[in-house]
């Protein structure tokens, strides 16, 4: 066989088999672009677990008509033009693949409106066609994307989706997880049209607990300490879970680097070892923590989904965390007048 180009739409479905795994990765990625809009408040609803259909509405800074179908080409971006800015960056986004891929497995429809803008405007992209001649809709200023039937044309993904329960509970988790990084955003959650939850924006230390108090239960926060501790341009604030109320699974340990939520075995083997004294061989810490440093020090270009990222000086990083929890978890011995953040 001779070389040819890929046609656009399998290029897109080539690169959605890296970042839509199931529709919990739909809802990262479109939750994350309402972040970098500069959303007030998201709105989230999913029917069938998010097989059938997943929206999200953002008030957010919208997208202007004309570049309505730039929004859905590959490796188009508002959020970086270099090199330079790319090891800087500080939005949530910079590869403009993710609405280019969902399109291109599913039936998405995308409604925008910038607040200069007397109307809104919408494009559609169905994995074949695509009508990117934008039509007026009354839509308020932010934007709305329509993400239907997931895999409706890759069957061989399809089969791999499991039930809508589970499918369902990926997304709660995720909302769950994000939640815990923007305190600043609303955020309402429905399903099969049940509001599951509506969050305000926390931005008073009280609303922030009571946030963590929603979604990581009173038992978390009548059992955790607050910590800020900052050295070496490295700062880590957040609630560390108190050693006598471990779990026996790592369910309940959030980790952010700049807002975003990682997964990193630097950032593991440092919690383990800061526990481990204090800690039953078996039993697993809680906490929430988010840990700011200067985007230069941190590559998170690593992985399509943005799951891991690293560290530009990793022992430094290593070593603030151990000590940083070292030092609130030897503060914690029983007696300490703060034992409870409230
Ligand atoms: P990336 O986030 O990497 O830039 P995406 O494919 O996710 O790529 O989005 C492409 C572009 O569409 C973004 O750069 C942004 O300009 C625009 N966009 C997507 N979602 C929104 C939104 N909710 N509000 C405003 N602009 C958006
Ligand atoms: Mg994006």
């Amino acid at each position: 066989m001779r070389i040819h180009p890929l046609p656009t739409q399998l290029v897109n479905q080539i690169a959605a088999g890296e970042v839509v795994e199931r529709p919990s990765s739909v809802v990262k990625e479109l939750v994350e672009n309402s972040f970098d809009a500069g959303a007030g408040h998201i709105h989230i609803e999913i029917e069938q677990g998010g097989i059938r259909l997943i929206k999200i509405r953002d008030d957010g800074c919208g997208i202007v008509k004309d570049d309505l179908p730039l929004a859905l080409s590959r490796h188009a971006t508002s959020k970086i033009a270099s090199l330079q800015d790319l090891e800087q960056v500080a939005s949530m986004g910079f590869r403009g693949e993710a609405l280019p891929s969902i399109s291109s497995v599913s039936r998405l429809t995308l409604i925008s409106r910038t607040a200069a803008s007397d109307c809104a405007w919408r494009v559609a992209a169905d994995g074949s066609e695509q009508d990117f001649a934008p039509q007026p809709d009354p839509h308020p200023p932010g934007t709305t994307i329509e993400v239907r039937d997931l895999f409706y044309n890759t069957p061989a993904r399809r089969k791999f989706l499991k039930t809508e329960k589970t499918e369902f509970n990926h997304i709660e988790t995720l909302l769950q997880r994000m939640a815990l990084s923007r305190f600043d955003i609303g955020l309402t959650l429905v399903h099969n049209q049940k509001e599951i939850f509506k969050l305000k924006p926390a931005l008073s230390e009280a609303q922030q607990i009571q946030r963590v108090a929603s979604l990581c239960g009173q038992a978390f926060v009548d059992n955790a300490v607050s910590i800020d501790f900052a050295a070496a341009g490295l700062q880590l604030t957040g609630w560390v879970g108190l050693p006598t109320f471990s779990r026996s699974q790592q369910d309940m340990q959030f980790f952010y680097v700049n807002r975003r939520l990682i997964k990193d075995k630097l950032v593991a083997h440092a919690v383990k070892q800061a526990y481990q004294d204090v800690l039953f061989h078996g039993r697993h810490p809680v906490f929430v923590l988010y840990l700011t440093l200067d985007p230069t020090l941190v590559d998170v270009n690593a992985h399509p989904a943005k799951l891991e990222v690293r560290f530009r000086e990793g022992r430094l990083v290593h070593d603030f965390l151990f000590s940083a929890l070292h030092r609130s978890l030897a503060d914690l011995r029983p007696g300490h007048p703060d034992l409870t953040i409230h």
